[in-house]
């Protein structure tokens, strides 16, 4: 495994596998990688001749607030993940080589960025579209590939690939999770145990917006968003919710009535644990709300426009299935 500092060397490395006919993948990452970064690595192996990790924690997409300065950040640690998942490459410049000293362009997705994450991190989704556009011209890649863990960064590069032509295949990979739930990420060095513990309420709101959907029937978002609200501040009273919302999943539009939607259906959150922020959320497609579906054994009972309560019950289930 070799490690590239250049842009123009893994340009020429690129083009030289391009040459011979072989098949390259890009995993884009900021470093300090877990077991999620290496299923996207894993899978890339597995479906490519060569693999190239980028490692570069991209000020654009940190606000003046934010933790772009205490990032977690390890270098050797990564190497040897990368290395023992069989990548070929890792792709780790400078700021100042991927940025030079003037840069005055960037690229702005509109509308799937105006909600959500885009909502509360004004300017994140530019400084993420034009690294990854950037990254994409370095790397040449046949394949890039993303984890779901961040569903709109997801709906935001495949709208970009699409408008602006770009000759690459996008891949989504499944969201790597703890045993009890919690999405690996990794900002979860900042947790304490007992927060991480606490943290897989999160995973168990999504699921338990999906049952109400799916076993339910309820088909009332803002319905079920008020009983999640409840659920959240009763489980876990001194964390913050900040959103929960049920969208489609490729322009994140926001969803009322889900009896007459077709597609995929995004849930998402957005919590705050301390002074953490965590992202989260589940994908499942509407064939599912109807009473014929091709997975029958997933859905569950035929109650009709019927409102869910909040009970004490869901306490004991979150706590015999999530806590660890
Ligand atoms: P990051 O280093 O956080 O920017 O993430 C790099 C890539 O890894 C992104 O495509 C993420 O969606 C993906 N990723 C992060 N966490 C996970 C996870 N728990 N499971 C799967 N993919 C993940």
């Amino acid at each position: 495994m070799k490690v590239i500092k250049e842009i123009s060397a893994i340009q020429d490395i690129s083009d030289y596998y391009r040459y011979t006919g072989k098949k390259t993948a890009l995993v884009p990452t900021m470093g300090f990688l877990h077991q999620g970064h290496t299923s996207l690595m894993i899978r890339a192996k597995d479906e490519n001749d060569i693999v190239i990790v980028s490692i570069f924690v991209n000020p654009t997409q940190f606000g003046k607030n934010e933790d772009f300065g205490k990032y977690p950040r390890d270098f050797e640690r990564d190497y040897h993940i990368c290395e023992k998942a069989g990548v070929d490459y890792i792709f780790y410049p400078e700021v100042k080589e991927m940025y030079g000293e003037n840069n005055l362009t960037s690229v702005n997705v509109s509308v799937i960025t105006d909600r959500l994450e885009g909502e509360i991190r004004p300017g994140h989704f530019t400084g993420v579209a034009t690294v990854v556009i950037k990254l994409l011209n370095a790397v040449k890649p046949h394949h890039l590939y993303l984890g779901q863990k961040d569903a709109q960064q997801n709906a935001v590069i495949g709208k970009m690939i699409s408008d602006l032509n770009i000759d690459v295949g996008l891949k989504i990979c499944e969201t790597m999770r703890e045993a009890n739930g919690l999405a690996m990420s990794s900002r979860n060095t900042y947790l304490t145990e007992e927060q991480k513990i606490k943290s897989s309420v999160l995973y168990f709101l999504l699921e338990e917006g999906k049952r109400m959907i799916l076993e339910e029937k309820n088909f009332n978002t803002a319905d079920i968003k008020e009983n999640i609200f409840k659920l959240f501040k009763q489980m876990t009273p001194d964390y913050e919710l900040q959103y929960y919302d049920i969208a489609d999943n490729k322009l994140l539009t926001p969803l009322e009535d889900l009896g007459s939607f077709e597609g995929e259906i995004l849930i998402s959150l957005a919590a705050k644990v301390g002074t953490t922020r965590l992202i989260d959320n589940v994908i499942f497609n509407s064939v599912l709300l109807c009473g014929f579906s091709p997975f029958p054994w997933l859905v569950v009972g035929k109650k009709k426009g019927k409102t869910p309560r909040v009970k004490n019950s869901k306490k004991k289930i979150f706590k015999k299935n999530f806590l660890v």
